[in-house]
């Protein structure tokens, strides 16, 4: 068993500290009546492009948690104005997930709802002298868009009649014109420093099939001329978002000062970035296009339903969300911070049980052959109203390969010929002898028991310097094991070489399948939202491929293992 992460929750960002500036904005907007006597608005807008990983659920956290600190409610947004990219499935998933993660929406939106109110206000934009449709093709519109540098230039159709604009528009939206014919812009600045402020797209031809509206349209709105509308149509009153959409905020601000409707506010944050993981969902998308993972909810995924099949909790993200807070500056949080929470959750949660992963077996030759008893033991120390269990007992047991050594090193305690040490809740055993096979690999490995230690501790206090888990062999239950690390070699998994991709920064051993597993029999019975810690091993939880005939546990996350460190150190 090795495990490689960190056990401490160490937090990389100066900033990690939660912090209060979206509080203090909404605290201050509230006090001052800003918007009036209306509530506190917020939305969360995913694109249902893909399915939601962690960082939006940071997103989810401060969207959902701070209308509701101030007595507000929040609206799930579908921000559906691509019709190439998205589909009915993820729209689903997405729902799926901001419930699992704990909250409730008010109202369930959909931008395309709002498609013939957008419409109509780009008429009013156009009639108003502030946006015109433009003639010039994508590749001519990037040209004449000028750098950061160097201004703008004017499209030659900038100044065309409000009539002719108004005639090409209406057009455009009956079907009249090929895709990439004609866009309609906004009439702002091609000098102005801001790019997103030199004449922006708003609409664009696309023949396209749209999840929801089916093939009514044919023109779509940009994201600039959607999100804003979207959030003033519902009365948003903080809309927040990522710090990537800072620069084009003076945009949100000119859309609805000119068209004079309930100004929302936005306010930027910064994204989540997690070392080890990728957070974008075209990356994550393209990971399950070539199958470099098993789908979006593979264990291994940083997607809220891959987090959930490994047997992550909604208590410990939301615990982690509150833990990094907000700022407004990007950093990078340690993924052990991650880790620790939901390491946290589950020891107070998790029901033990042994499991013993690489079967060695271990034969008492001093036990009546034929006996059996039971031992009673703790289903959670941590929590003693989680009662107890009988696990039975009997001559020949499995316990881990990796806990006997015929030869040991240095300051290891474990079973070693000779050695005594307690078998977890039953008997002090002694190692005495092994059995080989043909190529010298210790297969079995005899010993004797004090009968006087029953439930582990000798009567005239002897001390011994290990427990090790065990399970009785005839009653074992033999299970798949899934034992999952980073799916990234790099902190930075964007961090390869010139002609490199990121794909050459997977971790070729993320996933270990174990298939003989010898499980206590209780977990027959284990359920999906059952929470496990097999003793001395880690945190599992059942896999939903796991069928009547074959159980599968997931390894959510290692214990601390200090010896594993040890060894590595000292270069093992
Ligand atoms: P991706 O690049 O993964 O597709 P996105 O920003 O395009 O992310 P959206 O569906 O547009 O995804 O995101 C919905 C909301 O979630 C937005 O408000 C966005 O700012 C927020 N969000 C997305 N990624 C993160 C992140 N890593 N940390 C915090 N918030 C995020
Ligand atoms: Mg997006």
């Amino acid at each position: 068993m090795t495990n490689s992460n960190a056990e401490s929750a160490e937090v990389t960002t100066s900033e990690s500290r939660p912090s209060n500036f979206l509080q203090d904005i909404i605290a201050e907007d509230v006090r001052t009546k800003r918007f009036g006597d209306a509530i506190v608005q917020t939305r969360f807008p995913p694109e249902p492009n893909g399915y939601l990983h962690i960082g939006h659920a940071k997103a989810i956290f401060l969207d959902f948690g701070l209308a509701a600190e101030f007595g507000g409610k929040t609206n799930l947004r579908f921000d559906d104005t691509n019709p190439q990219k998205e589909e009915t499935e993820y729209v689903e998933s997405i729902k799926t997930d901001v419930h699992w993660l704990g909250f409730e929406w008010d109202k369930l939106c959909y931008a395309s709802d709002y498609f013939g109110q957008l419409y109509e206000w780009a008429l009013q934009l156009v009639k108003n002298g502030k946006a015109y449709v433009d003639d010039l093709s994508a590749d001519e519109i990037r040209k004449h868009r000028g750098t950061l540098t160097e201004p703008g230039t004017n499209s030659p159709y900038r100044d065309r009649a409000i009539e002719e604009s108004l005639d090409l528009f209406q057009r455009m939206k009956s079907g009249e014109f090929p895709d990439g014919s004609r866009v309609l812009r906004a009439k702002i600045d091609m000098a102005s420093p801001n790019l997103n402020m030199r004449d922006p797209v708003m609409y664009r031809i696309l023949h396209a099939t749209h999840h929801r509206t089916g093939d009514a349209w044919c023109i779509y709105p940009m994201y600039d001329f959607a999100h804003g509308q979207s959030d003033s149509i519902e009365r948003v009153t903080h809309s927040m978002c990522t710090l990537e959409f800072t620069d084009h905020q003076p945009l949100y601000k000119w859309f609805i000062a000119q068209l004079g409707i309930f100004p929302s506010q936005q306010i930027e944050f910064d994204r989540l970035n997690l070392t080890y993981t990728l957070l974008s969902k075209r990356k994550l998308l393209q990971l399950v296009q070539e199958n470099r993972v098993n789908g979006w909810d593979d264990p291994r995924m940083p997607t809220l339903s891959g987090l959930r099949r490994r047997g992550f909790t909604p208590e410990a993200i939301r615990a982690f969300c509150g833990a990094i807070g907000a700022s407004r500056t990007n950093g990078t949080t340690d993924v052990e911070m991650l880790e620790h929470f939901q390491r946290d959750d589950l020891n107070h949660r998790a029901r033990r049980a042994m499991a013993v992963l690489h079967p060695l077996k271990l034969v008492i030759d001093n036990y009546p052959e034929g006996k059996e008893e039971t031992v009673e033991v703790a289903n959670n120390p941590e929590d003693p109203s989680a009662g107890t269990r009988q696990v039975p007992f009997s001559r020949e047991l499995y316990i881990e390969h990796d806990d006997f050594r015929e030869v040991p090193p240095p300051k290891y305690y474990r079973l070693s010929p000779g050695k005594e040490v307690r078998l977890r809740n039953a008997y002090f055993v002694t190692a005495k002898s092994v059995v080989k096979d043909a190529q010298g690999n210790v297969v079995e490995v005899h010993c004797t028991y004090d009968p006087a230690s029953r439930g582990g501790n000798s009567p005239d206090g002897r001390k011994v310097k290990s427990t090790i888990h065990w399970v009785s062999a005839a009653h074992a239950i033999s299970a798949e094991i899934r034992l999952y690390d980073k799916l990234f070699t790099k902190t930075d998994p964007n961090d390869f070489p010139e002609g490199g991709d990121i794909f050459d920064n997977l971790n070729p051993n993320s996933l270990e399948v174990l298939t003989d597993a010898k499980l206590e029999p209780s977990l027959a019975s284990a359920k999906l939202e059952n929470r496990f810690q097999f003793e001395r091993v880690g945190y599992f939880c059942l896999d939903p491929d796991s069928g009547a005939d074959k159980l599968i546990f997931n390894r959510t996350l290692a214990l601390k293992d200090s010896w594993a460190k040890i060894e590595k150190k000292a270069g093992g």
